[in-house]
């Protein structure tokens, strides 16, 4: 199965995303995280990347088609996968669909995490995220066993530095003027399942393993 996670900076796509993978098995493919991990290598793509996080603006479609198609052709993506923050524009969202019918593979659904707008502002000022697993916590709703240490893997906790308060805002207008118009896409094709993000974790956790086990109208 080939899911895309649909929602806003901060809405719990990667949260989410954790979770469906640890119930499917299916791999979390996080667009961010990709970029963050060649910028880490020092990598022409990732140093290109980072001039655009930083701003809060999308990285071109070019460098970010081709990184995605690169990781979804890997062998662990052969039966699916859960694909986190891609795509984000119009022609990702095209372009995946292009390369996929070339490769006789399908989106099987595309999930929009709905959030308002003041809980994406308080999530995003609390995350914590692991530099090792990437794996995301909050100060309030979901705060480490230790201060500063990963559950998972005992790796350091860092904060973002585009979860900053004045670039945050930036991402949010990015979302609404870019991102917004594909769920029109997906719904013309029939694969868009909107949720309830406004619940806990395992809440809204809840209400998409539901979704995705209720037949889609066509
Ligand atoms: P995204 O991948 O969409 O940017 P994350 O999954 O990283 O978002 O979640 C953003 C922040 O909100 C994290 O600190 C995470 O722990 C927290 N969070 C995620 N889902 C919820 C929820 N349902 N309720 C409260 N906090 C949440
Ligand atoms: P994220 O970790 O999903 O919040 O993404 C962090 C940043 O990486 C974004 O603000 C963009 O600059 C960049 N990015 C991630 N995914 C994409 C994408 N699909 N298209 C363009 N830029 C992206």
């Amino acid at each position: 199965m080939y899911i895309v996670m649909l929602g806003a900076p901060g809405a719990g796509k990667g949260t989410q995303a954790e979770i469906l993978a640890r119930e499917t098995g299916l791999p979390h493919i996080a667009s961010g995280d990709l970029f963050r991990q060649a910028l880490e290598r020092g990598t022409e793509e990732g140093l290109r990347a980072k001039t655009y996080m930083d701003k809060g603006e999308l990285v071109p479609d070019e460098i970010t088609i081709s990184m995605i198609l690169q990781r979804v052709d890997s062998p662990d993506c052969a039966e699916g996968c859960l694909l986190d923050g891609f795509p984000r524009t119009l022609p990702q969202a095209e372009a995946l669909d292009r390369a996929f019918e070339q490769r006789g593979k399908d989106i099987d659904r595309a999930i929009y995490i709905q959030v308002p707008e003041e809980e994406l502002v308080k999530r995003l000022s609390g995350r914590w995220l692991c530099r090792s697993c990437q794996t995301s916590y909050h100060v309030i709703t979901s705060p480490p066993e230790t201060p500063g240490k990963c559950d998972k893997c005992g790796g350091e906790l860092y904060q973002r530095s585009d979860d900053k308060k004045e670039t945050v805002q930036d991402r949010l207008r990015v979302f609404f003027a870019q991102t917004m118009p594909i769920l029109d896409y997906y719904k013309k094709q029939s694969k868009l399942i909107t949720v309830n993000g406004n619940l806990d974790i395992q809440g809204v956790a809840g209400e998409i393993i539901s979704a995705l086990q209720a037949p889609m109208s066509r």
